[in-house]
């Protein structure tokens, strides 16, 4: 049996009675960062777990907030139910009432006003890594301020599929004109298919070609006249 100041000044990390499935804990991040190491410092002054100072102010993500929730659901009942009998009020709920702050677009929110949706976006938003293909074009139009997200919703301007691949590809930079295709030694020459004059890229393909230009013309017109 051990005593509430035994209990409290009990190290915390490969502790071998602070169990998860067996195995005793270690956060190096937990301990290093934000200098948890004993039962104590999990504990606040009116003995409420995730309430101590170390834990309010150590700015966790909810990820980390997560994980050490589930440090002090390893700490053993009979020790946790010694802890909150010296508390003078007894809270059912003591994760909830102590608000915990998460950072969404910049700004600090309660976690309980902020719904999962928001959440969702914000943790995925945070994971998002731009096509590689975007950066190539950044590099070739720095002059271009370019929409990204209209130009990614444009895939919905058709349902034709044949167009959506081809959207999809152009975005990606994965078309083989002849500039690649020769590269490859799948064509004699780089040279466009149409005109034969220049090498067929990419922009050369869908807008410098004159025969392109020729194309888009007529197009034009018949859009208007409809
Ligand atoms: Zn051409």
């Amino acid at each position: 049996m051990h005593s509430y100041e035994d209990i409290m000044n009990q190290f915390v990390w490969n502790n071998k009675y602070i169990l998860s499935e067996g195995k005793s804990l270690y956060h190096a991040f937990l301990h290093n960062t934000c200098g948890i190491s004993k039962v104590g410092d999990l504990v606040s002054k009116d003995n409420i777990f995730l309430g101590s100072e170390k834990v309010l102010n150590a700015k966790l993500t909810p990820s980390q907030y997560f994980l050490l929730m589930g440090v002090v659901s390893a700490i053993p009942n009979e020790w946790r139910s010694t802890i909150k009998g010296k508390s003078v009020h007894v809270d059912p709920h003591p994760f909830i009432e102590d608000s915990f702050q998460v950072p969404i677009r910049g700004e600090m929110f309660d976690l309980s006003s902020v719904s999962s949706k928001t959440l969702y976006r914000e943790f995925r938003s945070r994971k998002e890594i731009p096509p590689t293909a975007q950066a190539k074009f950044k590099e070739e139009y720095l002059s271009l301020s370019i929409d990204w997200k209209e130009i990614y919703s444009a895939v919905n301007v058709t349902l034709d599929t044949k167009l959506r691949v081809f959207q999809y590809r152009l975005l990606n930079r994965i078309i083989f004109t002849n500039d690649k295709r020769f590269k490859f030694k799948l064509v004699d020459l780089p040279s466009c298919t149409f005109c034969k004059t220049n090498e067929e890229s990419l922009e050369h393909l869908l807008f410098f070609c004159k025969i392109t230009e020729f194309f888009w013309k007529i197009i034009l017109l018949h859009a208007t006249q409809m």
